[in-house]
């Protein structure tokens, strides 16, 4: 079943055909670390994640980077705000950050690397734009020059006066171009810096990636991804500096960028009260739930993250895991109708709906696995409590002993006292099932 993907470069599907077929190469655009990541931040992760397990089924070798951009601007104000070193906010920020990805059943990627551990490279490879004559220095700052590139706009399709506008760049004295961009810019003392040759500064944003994707891929790689609003001027520029260094027609073949996430129907922001960390909602829903909310609709297009939404993934959840309780699963293929799906540029809503077709057991936690759903044991699955709600309510052993002494109270034929046991119970939340098997409980 041969994959297709929907090319941002060319604007159309194209089939999957790798560089090198024996090493397949992935880079996604990681976050920011100065807080705990948004619900939107989580559906590049989620979406690639089901793409990275498709293309190991696939391909015998896959290297999959995924990086964390701990310098930054915000990052500065953040930790001067917080009155803690830079160092220590991104190390925090960072492990909630994977902490919250992987119970989004995200697997990690082969390499995550942090910026700040390869600013050797980019200075390397500014040295290089610099020596091609496609950057100049200005009063401590390094700049990509436009105009010495051919074509570009190439990625995001903008004419040279679109590419102002848009991108709304500072306009500054020491520019030949307004739509020169920065590679390096100069640090005061009490900013973070590191020694060049253009004097104590830091990087831009863009070289990061192109010089982490360089060092970790090649000059040249399959795959690079991220969200719609990194076309232009991220993306666009990453292309820039990687092709104008290392002489290539391409940066990467294939560009892929997932849609927005809305909050019903609105646009997510902090003033408008319907900004959700992953953190917070993950207090309030098991990961498998959200995983399947953001899977729920095909990549490229809007997705609308409702409370609706989120009860409708619990219940499907719930019904799915019914389904595998109790059972001796056995291994099984994915089914051709979900590969087939998933081929078609991650067509993860038909995935999902060949998932509810299916009758067999084994067939749908095969199925379900190409998504990263279903995998964990049903009986965890239906024991799952919000946050504080677990502390609230009984614990699991004291429900284990509740049923416990109901068994017993059964066995004497003392009905009432099971009864009062098992509305108890119910009372505190906790529903039993009575099945060939015993006696099977989840909480409500
Ligand atoms: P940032 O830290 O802002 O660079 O974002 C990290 C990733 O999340 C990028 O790939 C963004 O394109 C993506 N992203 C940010 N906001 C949203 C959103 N509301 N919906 C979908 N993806 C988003
Ligand atoms: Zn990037």
């Amino acid at each position: 079943m041969s994959l297709v993907v929907y090319n941002t470069l060319s604007r159309e599907k194209e089939p999957f055909v790798p560089l090198d077929p024996s090493h397949v190469r992935l880079y996604v655009c990681g976050p920011t670390v100065y807080d705990y990541v948004h619900i939107g931040n989580a559906r590049p992760v989620v979406v690639f994640d089901v793409l990275y397990r498709l293309l190991k089924r696939r391909y015998a070798r896959v290297t999959y980077v995924r990086n964390i951009t701990d310098i930054d601007d915000k990052i500065m104000v953040r930790a001067a705000e917080n009155r803690e070193s830079i160092d220590a906010l991104t190390e925090r920020t960072a492990a909630a950050y994977q902490s919250d990805m992987s119970r989004l059943g995200a697997l990690p990627p082969d390499v995550e690397p942090r910026a700040t551990k390869y600013v050797g490279e980019m200075i390397a490879l500014i040295e290089r734009l610099v020596a091609r004559g496609h950057a100049y220095a200005a009063e401590g700052h390094v700049l990509f020059d436009v105009p010495s590139m051919e074509d570009y706009g190439r990625l995001s399709r903008r004419s040279h006066d679109e590419l102002i506008a848009g991108a709304r760049v500072e306009v500054a004295p020491y520019k030949k171009d307004p739509a020169d961009f920065v590679l390096w810019k100069p640090s005061t003392d009490a900013q973070a810096g590191w020694p060049s040759p253009w004097g104590r500064g830091r990087p831009g944003w863009h070289i990061e990636c192109s010089a982490m994707s360089g060092a970790l891929l090649g000059e040249t790689f399959d795959i690079h991804a991220g969200g719609l609003d990194l076309i232009f001027p991220h993306h666009e520029n990453e292309i820039a500096q990687s092709r104008s260094a290392f002489g290539h027609a391409i940066m990467a073949k294939y560009w892929m960028h997932n849609g927005f996430l809305n909050i019903s129907g609105e646009k997510m922001s902090k003033s408008l009260g319907n900004f959700f960390t992953v953190h917070e909602l993950l207090d309030q829903y098991p990961g498998e739930v959200i995983r399947l909310l953001l899977l729920s609709a095909q990549y490229r297009q809007p997705l609308d993250f409702t409370p609706e939404g989120l009860a409708q993934a619990k219940g499907t959840l719930d019904r799915w895991y019914g389904l595998l309780r109790g059972k001796a699963l056995e291994d099984r293929p994915i089914p051709a109708a979900v590969e087939e799906a998933l081929s078609d540029d991650l067509n993860t809503p038909l995935a999902i709906s060949a998932l509810h077709q299916l009758r067999d057991p084994s067939e749908l936690k095969a199925g379900a696995s190409a998504l990263g759903l279903l995998q964990q044991d049903p009986e965890a699955w239906f024991r799952w409590a919000p946050a504080g709600a677990a502390d609230a309510g009984p614990s699991d052993t004291e429900i284990e002993a509740a049923i416990a002494a109901r068994q017993a109270a059964r066995k004497a034929k003392d009905f009432k006292e099971s009864d009062r046991i098992r509305d108890d119970l119910k009372a505190k939340g906790v529903i039993l099932e009575d099945g060939p098997k015993g006696t099977t409980w989840k909480r409500g």
